[in-house]
């Protein structure tokens, strides 16, 4: 059995002009940081 890991501990080991690369603490998977953050639900503000 493996555990989906949460990714809850990162750091940050490279940027560009796209973002931010981490490396997880827990599993050593590496990715982008704008991943993460596209995986939360977004508020649509458009209405000014
Ligand atoms: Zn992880």
């Amino acid at each position: 059995m493996t555990q989906p890991c949460l990714h809850a501990r990162t750091q940050v080991i490279a940027h560009d002009e796209n973002g931010e690369f981490v490396e997880c603490l827990d599993c050593k998977e590496i990715f982008e940081l704008s991943e993460l953050e596209e995986s939360e639900p977004k508020e649509d503000l458009s209405d000014a």
